[in-house]
């Protein structure tokens, strides 16, 4: 115990993962009003109307009506301060959405019900494998014709390789949706429909039992609840807190988010059995959470958020102790200390002065371009922590100049960028070539137009045959010279001058990783 340990230990820091159209928007609305973070649901995303979230900032997102920002909302729930870091999901994903999942200690796994497991949760729970974090999900849109639940449980454990083991349990869906059983609490909890802007006062039955179940729902529906719950409980995993934490057992929640039903009970189970900040891995030692001293890290930089000044906020998570205003820190990479007055907190989506803030927390960094992702900041211990990676991306595009005297500054602009984590670039060892790579396909617009506000250079994209990298190493270093000889035209340097192979196609990547065994074949690199 130390003196932060009362306010470490309340917290709770997750974020969404989920496949776009899932749900997330729309759950993050009715969190925060539980949270009573808003009153009426409804004001996170303005989709198609005037009003944007207060993070939409660049005039490019208000074009497209999407939020490019990777906001952090926090609101108390039950005894605890919660955590809800956002998670770019359209066409804004991006590398930042895979690096918000390093600085978060749980995540809400959302599946639309009528669809089942798709793409880019698979790729996510990827993501969340590197730290085996627990993961909790939401069967969402009860509200419309659904598949088996059963059979979409079973495509979880098979395809994601967690788990299930059901908390609540669906009664009908679609028009018949009546709401669900909780497993674990033993009532019924009955929904209405056409109440979902507001926290509804639910009706609640005691007891599978209880014959004022065949009233309400119906006599048979209520004994086909009975029989399918006995089929249920014998062919599903019970809940296990220590599966759960290991990130093997995911709790699951079903409810539609839309109707704001079922949001608050994945709510209970976040905030019961999610765990309070988790201890840090650094190069030195493993950072725990309530210890006195200050420590972080940066997991993501953005700029202009305030359009009206030029400058970056640099996301940091609290790994131990406690901020607060004025205090000096130690920026360990560049060996100087700083004194911070101005960082943000993010209250409930709302940018404001940060008072304190806790490990587990997330404030915002005023940067001028001295702050990379993954730096760490301390009390003054040297420090550095791992496991903020870059990772490899999945797009690639020749950039060139319009004008071909600025050369100097194309490679320098896509460089600090390449450090901010918006965009990777690598340089081909056979040619003068600049490849831009990203995670998601918006980032190329968005270099393109901090390259011109920023850097003044005006650059445009040609088709490049490229499809997926890779950053290599090797211990033997006669077989690692042999590799770059023969692999001279597939390798190439990255913003930090990390060798990278850049292949043609998966097909050409698995020959070579199979023609040079000793050769390690990287899909993220640490800082
Ligand atoms: P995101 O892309 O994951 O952020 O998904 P959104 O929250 O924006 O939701 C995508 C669409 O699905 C929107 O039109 C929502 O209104 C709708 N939607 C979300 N939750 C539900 C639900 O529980 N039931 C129904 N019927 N529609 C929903």
């Amino acid at each position: 115990m130390s003196s932060v340990s009362p306010e470490v230990s309340k917290r709770r820091t997750f974020a969404i993962i989920s496949h776009p159209d899932a749900g997330k928007t729309t759950i993050t609305e009715k969190v925060l009003l539980f949270g009573n973070a808003i009153q009426r649901a409804g004001t996170v995303k303005g989709r198609g109307s005037n009003q944007h979230a207060k993070s939409d900032w660049m005039e490019m997102e208000k074009e497209r009506g999407i939020s490019v920002t990777t906001s952090v909302m926090q609101f108390p729930f039950n005894d605890c301060l919660v955590n809800l870091l956002d998670t770019p999901g359209h066409e804004d994903f991006s590398e930042d959405t895979y690096r918000t999942l390093t600085a978060v200690d749980s995540c809400l796994m959302v599946i639309d019900a009528a669809k089942g497991v798709e793409d880019r949760t698979r790729k996510l729970m990827e993501v969340t494998r590197l730290r085996d974090t627990p993961i909790v999900t939401f069967m969402n849109k009860l509200d419309r014709e659904v598949r088996d639940p059963m059979e979409v449980m079973d495509e979880v454990e098979n395809e994601l390789k967690i788990a299930c083991a059901p908390i609540t349990w669906p009664i009908g869906c679609g028009k018949g949706f009546k709401g669900v059983y909780h497993i674990h609490r033993e009532e019924t909890i009955l929904y209405q429909s056409g109440l979902g802007h507001t926290i509804q006062e639910v009706r609640v039955i005691k007891g599978l039992d209880n014959p004022e179940l065949d009233v309400a729902i119906g006599d048979d529906l209520a004994a086909q609840l009975r029989d399918e719950l006995e089929l249920v409980l014998g062919a599903s995993n019970e809940f296990d807190h220590e599966l759960f934490l290991q990130g093997k057992l995911t709790p699951v929640f079903f409810g539609t988010a839309l109707g704001n039903f079922g949001v608050d009970h994945f709510l209970d189970g976040l905030t019961e059995w999610a765990p309070s900040p988790l201890p840090r891995q650094s190069e030195e030692r493993e950072v725990v959470a309530d210890e006195e001293n200050f420590s972080g890290f940066v997991f993501k930089i953005q700029a202009n958020m305030d359009p009206k000044h030029r400058d970056r906020i640099a996301f940091m998570r609290i790994v131990s102790g406690k901020y607060s205003q004025g205090m000096k820190m130690n920026h360990v990479r560049l060996g100087k200390t700083v004194s911070i007055s101005d960082a943000v907190t993010f209250m409930a989506g709302d940018r404001e002065r940060a008072a304190d803030a806790y490990a587990g927390d997330i404030i915002g960094l005023h940067n001028h371009g001295t702050i990379q992702i993954g730096d760490t900041f301390t009390q003054g211990e040297k420090l550095k922590f791992s496991g903020i990676p870059n990772f490899a991306p999945e797009l690639f595009r020749r950039i060139r100049l319009r004008d071909p005297l600025k050369q100097k500054q194309l490679l320098k602009g896509l460089v600090q960028l390449s450090e901010e984590g918006a965009v990777q670039v690598f340089r081909p060892l056979i040619n003068n070539d600049l490849i831009v790579g990203a995670v998601g396909v918006l980032q190329f617009d968005v270099v393109v137009a901090r390259l011109k506000s920023e850097y003044n250079v005006d650059a445009i994209y040609e088709s490049v045959n490229v499809t997926t990298a890779r950053w290599v190493s090797g211990k033997d270093s006669k077989k690692y010279e042999e590799f770059k000889r023969k692999c001279e035209p597939n390798l190439a340097l990255d913003g930090g001058d990390n060798l990278t192979y850049i292949a043609p196609s998966r097909v050409n990547l698995n020959l070579s990783m199979e023609r040079h065994p000793d050769i390690t074949f990287h899909q993220t690199r640490e800082h």
